[in-house]
C-alpha cells in the first residue's frame, strides 16, 4: 500500500483513470487467526470517489475479501489443515471457531475458483493443496489477485457478486 497512488487508479464504475481522489477512510471489522487463535481485528480501509462519475468506491487490502468476515489467510488456512486432515473435522471447526457448514462452503468456493483459473484439465491434474501452495508461492500474490479479478469479474474466495451498477 505504500506505493498506492489513488490519482492512478481506474475507476471500476466509469472506467475512467485519474479521476479518483481520497473520499474517507473507515476501519472494518476482520476475523483473522494470530497465533493459533482466532482474533478479530479492524483494518483501515480507504474509500476513493471517482471525480468523473461520483461513485466511491473501496480500496481493498489483499487480505480482506469483499462481503468476508474472514481474511483470506484465515481461511487459506483453514483449507490448507482441512486438505492436510491435520486433525478431524469437528476438532478443525471448533479451533477456528466455525461450523461445519461454513467449512464446506469455503471448500467449495475454492474448488470453484480453482477450476474457473486453472481450466477443467489442468484443475483435474491439480489438488487443492497443490493449488495452495502455488499460490502460497507466488512471490506476488495481489497480481494474481488482480489477475483473477479481470478474468472473473469477482474476488478469490469471494461468495456474493458485486452489486452491479
Ligand atoms: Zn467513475
Amino acid at each position: 500500500m505504500d506505493t498506492f497512488c489513488p490519482e492512478k487508479q481506474t475507476c471500476p464504475v466509469c472506467g475512467s483513470s485519474f479521476h479518483c481522489q481520497i473520499h474517507a477512510y473507515y476501519g472494518r471489522r476482520i476475523i483473522d487467526f494470530i497465533c493459533g487463535v482466532p482474533v478479530t481485528t479492524e483494518v483501515t480501509v480507504l474509500r476513493l470517489a471517482c471525480q468523473s462519475c461520483g461513485h466511491t468506491h473501496a480500496v481493498l487490502p489483499d487480505l480482506i475479501i469483499p462481503y468476508s468476515s474472514y481474511s483470506l489467510f484465515f481461511i487459506l488456512r483453514v483449507l490448507a489443515e482441512a486438505f492436510l486432515h491435520i486433525s478431524s473435522l469437528e476438532r478443525l471447526c471448533e479451533r477456528f471457531c466455525i461450523t461445519r457448514n461454513q467449512l464446506y462452503r469455503w471448500k467449495q468456493l475454492f474448488q470453484q475458483h480453482k477450476r474457473e483459473w486453472l481450466g477443467i484439465l489442468e484443475d483435474s491434474e491439480t489438488s487443492g493443496m497443490d493449488f495452495l501452495l502455488m499460490l502460497a508461492i507466488k512471490p506476488d500474490y495481489s497480481s494474481f489477485a488482480m489477475d483473477f479479478t479481470k478474468q472473473t469479474a469477482y474476488s478469490f474466495l469471494q461468495s456474493h457478486r458485486n452489486p452491479s451498477g
